[in-house]
């Protein structure tokens, strides 16, 4: 791999360099273990003395290059592909708190995550409380504790669009000497590459763009490398690790010692990777990543100026319009300016009407997911975001009557069609 390739060819090359007679295209390794001719090599690898592979749970040669090939698109070190993108952010903070410590995150965030956030990490005994996105570093930073130790944004937030203020979030993360973790999961390396920021670990839900077609879910955790664990709040990255005869992870894996230690103490544990084959279709997907987001950010805007102008529609959110409150921050951190292919309406009329039209539409389909070839519609308020509170609606950003479209890669005007015969029956 060359370093200085731009995206488009680490989309395609990175990852995967075949020997003399090798298969072309990254082979399926659907083997759930490998053969040895002797104890020692076997020994020396669950020793962590050499790479390699032993078991899948742990890696695998087809999900190893997709790692690889995403680590190379956002700019980190290393990576570890997961079973989704809920296990992605679940094991990123895992990775770093434990039981008694806090985490300080951005309250618009996917309902799923905020969903894990509160309930299922509240029960392991990690707090994670909420900063809004109008507070200023200042502020931001007087909710850090003694015990916080990462701060968690999302980069283009699902569904309220918000655009995390990097610089911001990764100042207050670093003056505390804590990481600032970002799920990229909307914007994609292609549009935007949180490392160059200041974050230190990315996380996403391969699931959405980088598959793109809808057929695998997944995750990966990115490492950017060179984060300093050695500040005394880490002891788990710094001190003997017994279960692996005491290695020290940032002694023993200088270079990528927060993946090393998320593969093998939570990888290891609790056995979420991500399948061969799902490697296989995400790495394939990835081919083509840079033109799709291309497609995708252009036709959403086309759409998002369209409905803006329907005498139907009561509001529209898409942070690529230049009087979209997002916007600035866009054009600050997002490759070319491009806004991702999700945007938000209302329809005038309310929840009702919105239902109606989200009923009447033809080529959209009502699906529960996003960023696929398809256009799709969901109303989050009664499905993704069904178990938040009013209170957690809201500071997600999301209104009862908020509809939210995956703009696909369809012909455009037919997409604009679509869209108005349905506002014609509201
Ligand atoms: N992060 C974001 C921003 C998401 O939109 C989603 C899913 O919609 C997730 C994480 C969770 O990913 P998965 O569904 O692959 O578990």
């Amino acid at each position: 791999m060359n370093k200085d390739w731009k995206i488009e060819t680490l989309a395609i090359q990175a990852g995967y360099e075949p020997e003399n007679g090798a298969a072309r295209v990254v082979p399926i390794v659907q083997s759930t273990t490998y053969r040895y001719d002797d104890v020692q090599s076997v020994a020396d690898l669950f020793d962590l003395k050499r790479e390699g592979f032993f078991y899948t749970r742990l890696a695998n040669p087809t999900v190893d290059a997709f790692e690889k090939k995403i680590a190379a698109m956002e700019g980190g070190v290393a990576a570890v592909a997961l079973s989704s993108g809920q296990t992605a952010n679940a094991f990123a903070l895992m990775n770093i708190a434990r039981c008694g410590d806090h985490v300080l995150a951005l309250s618009s965030l996917y309902g799923g995550t905020v969903s894990l956030f509160t309930n299922t990490l509240k029960k392991a005994g990690i707090e994670v409380s909420f900063v809004t996105p109008d507070m200023d570093e200042a502020a931001v930073a007087a909710q850090v504790r003694s015990n916080t130790k990462a701060l968690f944004v999302e980069a283009l937030a699902n569904p309220a669009l918000v655009v995390a203020d990097f610089e911001k979030y990764a100042k207050v993360a670093h003056d505390n000497g804590i990481p600032l973790i970002v799920d990229n999961t909307f914007p994609t390396p292609v549009l935007c590459r949180p490392f160059e920021f200041g974050a230190d670990i990315v996380t996403h839900s391969t699931t959405k763009y980088i598959d793109g077609h809808a057929v695998a879910v997944g995750g990966i955790v990115v490492e950017k490398g060179g984060f300093n664990w050695s500040c005394g709040k880490f002891p788990e990255f710094t001190e003997p690790d017994e279960s692996y005869h005491g290695l020290v992870y940032t002694k023993d894996f200088a270079a990528a010692p927060f993946s090393v230690k998320l593969r093998v103490q939570l990888v290891r544990d609790y056995g979420v990777p991500m399948m061969p084959f799902n490697a296989f279709l995400a790495s394939l997907g990835t081919e083509t990543l840079p033109l799709r987001m291309e497609r995708h950010s252009s036709n959403a805007l086309e759409l998002a100026e369209f409905l803006k102008n329907h005498p139907k529609v009561s509001w529209v959110n898409y942070p690529g319009l230049a009087d979209n409150p997002e916007n600035a921050l866009v054009k600050k951190y997002f490759t070319g300016g491009m806004a991702s292919g999700v945007l938000c309406f209302g329809v005038k009329g309310g929840r009702a009407a919105g239902e109606k039209v989200m009923n009447s539409l033809k080529l959209a389909a009502i699906v529960v997911h996003v960023a696929d070839t398809r256009t799709g519609v969901l109303h989050p308020a009664s499905m993704t975001h069904r178990q938040l509170s009013e209170a957690e609606l809201e500071a997600a950003g999301v209104s009862p009557d908020l509809i939210r479209v995956t703009v696909g890669l369809e012909n455009i005007e037919d997409i604009k069609a679509d869209f108005d015969q349905a506002l014609a029956m509201a």
